[in-house]
């Protein structure tokens, strides 16, 4: 069988130097073991997504050297790769969940959420474990709640320790009830990234998910419902994020960290693919290099979980 990989983007601002540096990491760890590399696109939340921005992340993708086997302007057996084009697949999953007693309404309102987020819970790539308030309400207390106000749907996580092994740091183990249930379907009728992430990567036969670290503690919260779901889960490994020299991690709001900017400045896709290649250890040179010579010397920097900062000096390389 083959492997599987894929990059993910959300099409709500532009790709940065960190985006291109897990996008890279994915292609590469599938093109150096002959595997299959695909693009979707993660537009599930309609509001904070724009096509414009879906057509340049697949412009800058292609400007760097990475292209994919199957995904949007390509198509292929598992198409669409839009997940705005795949809700219905969303809503079996729900009912599946449904059945199995594995989901509950939560009417909680914004304000009772904030009061939460002030409480000393631990934060996460979900935001403060929601500790389960509407859990264990009565059917009466359900229905009276539900005239006033439209709830979101959340998963009941396990009590049991999650436990996986992550391709880069190791052995990760985290106690599912700290995690918190969190939301697969919001009140305004949006289907979460957990739920719509987990459905297409199963869906689309993916092996091996190989993302940011800023996803790591979404991966227990993802295997909760791979095994909810009956799913078999991929490997997964996340690769460090992207700091400033200041060790802050890029975000889509470092606009002159965008690939789209640094073209716009005139640097080439080799330079700044030879800076990567030499701040990650890939190269051992700092010369412009281009996507397809590093499938060779790729590896996946194991138990490297810190930032990975872009000097300063590596910023002058990259604009000379
Ligand atoms: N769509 C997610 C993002 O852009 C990434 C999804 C994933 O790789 O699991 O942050």
């Amino acid at each position: 069988m083959k492997r599987r990989g894929r990059f993910a983007p959300t099409p709500s601002g532009l790709l940065h130097i960190g985006n291109a540096f897990s996008a890279l990491s994915a292609w590469l760890q599938m093109r150096q073991c002959g595997g299959e590399f695909l693009l979707r696109i993660e537009d599930i939340d309609k509001p904070r997504s724009r096509p414009a921005f879906a057509e340049q992340q697949q412009d800058d993708l292609l400007w760097l050297g990475i292209d994919w086997d199957e995904g949007p302007r390509m198509g292929g057996p598992f198409a669409p790769y839009e997940q705005s084009k795949r809700e219905h697949l969303y809503e079996a999953a729900l009912d599946t969940l449904r059945e199995k007693g594995r989901i509950y309404p939560c009417y909680c309102s914004r304000s009772e959420l904030a009061s939460i987020a002030s409480a000393p819970h631990g934060l996460s790539s979900e935001g403060p474990a929601y500790p389960g308030l509407c859990r264990h309400l009565t059917a009466e207390e359900r229905a009276s709640k539900a005239e006033k106000k439209t709830p979101s749907l959340r998963f009941i996580m396990p009590e049991e320790a999650i436990v996986f092994e992550d391709g880069v740091s190791g052995t990760m183990r985290y106690d599912g009830e700290a995690l918190g249930d969190f939301i697969v379907k919001r009140a305004d009728g949006i289907f979460s990234y957990q739920l719509a992430v987990t459905i297409d990567d199963a869906a689309m036969g993916i092996t091996d998910v190989l993302r940011g670290a800023d996803l790591l503690d979404s991966t227990p919260r993802q295997l909760a419902l791979y095994e909810a779901l009956g799913l078999a889960p991929p490997a997964f490994s996340h690769v460090p994020l992207i700091a400033d020299e200041h060790g802050k991690r890029l975000s889509k709001r470092d606009k002159s960290l965008t690939l789209a900017s640094l073209r716009e400045d005139g640097v080439s896709p080799e330079r700044l693919l030879g800076a990567i290649a030499y701040t990650t250890g890939w190269s051992d040179q700092l010369e412009p290099i281009a996507a397809h010579e590093l499938i060779s010397a790729y590896h996946p920097l194991c138990c490297n979980d810190k930032p990975i900062a872009i000097t300063q000096r590596m910023l002058d390389w990259l604009r000379h």
